[in-house]
């Protein structure tokens, strides 16, 4: 999709700096990093998000996270890693090529990514909700 920034990097129709390629895969660092080493980790084959992302291409993007997580955490001086995976606009997507974003970590990097509902959610009535819906 020509109109696609991911597509366009992975055709090299755009540039990128790349950690990482082969067949179904590209890696390459986020060009506006939350923490150092933000890295991307994107199927070639385009998909809006990770609801329509091929289980092999998902297999493949998960098969890379393990291959990289651990030398580029050691390279940045983290201790560990987040993966996140933004799906729709109310959850902060903005580009719509399915991605994996690798998050290197530190214990005192002073990010919080989850905090806690407060009240906390009537979890019995929720998982009836919820099983409705599946
Ligand atoms: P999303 O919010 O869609 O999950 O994440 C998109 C990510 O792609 C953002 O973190 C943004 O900084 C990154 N990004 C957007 N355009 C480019 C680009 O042209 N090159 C690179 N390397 N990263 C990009
Ligand atoms: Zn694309």
């Amino acid at each position: 999709m020509s109109d696609c920034i991911f597509c366009n990097i992975i055709s090299g129709a755009a540039p990128c700096h790349k950690l990482y390629e082969d067949d179904h895969v590209v890696a390459f660092l986020d060009i506006f990093p939350s923490v150092l080493g933000h890295t991307l980790v994107v199927p070639k084959k385009h998909s809006n998000n990770v609801l329509g992302l091929d289980p092999h291409e998902a297999e493949a993007a998960i098969g890379a996270i393990q291959k990289l997580a651990p030398g580029l955490v050691k390279a940045v001086g983290a201790e560990g890693f987040n993966i996140g995976c933004n799906t729709g606009a109310a959850a902060g997507q903005v580009v719509h090529h399915t991605h994996f974003h690798i998050l290197p970590r530190r214990s005192d990097d002073g990010k919080r990514m989850w905090g806690q509902m407060d009240p906390k959610p009537d979890l019995d009535a929720l998982i009836e909700t919820i099983r409705k819906e599946l």
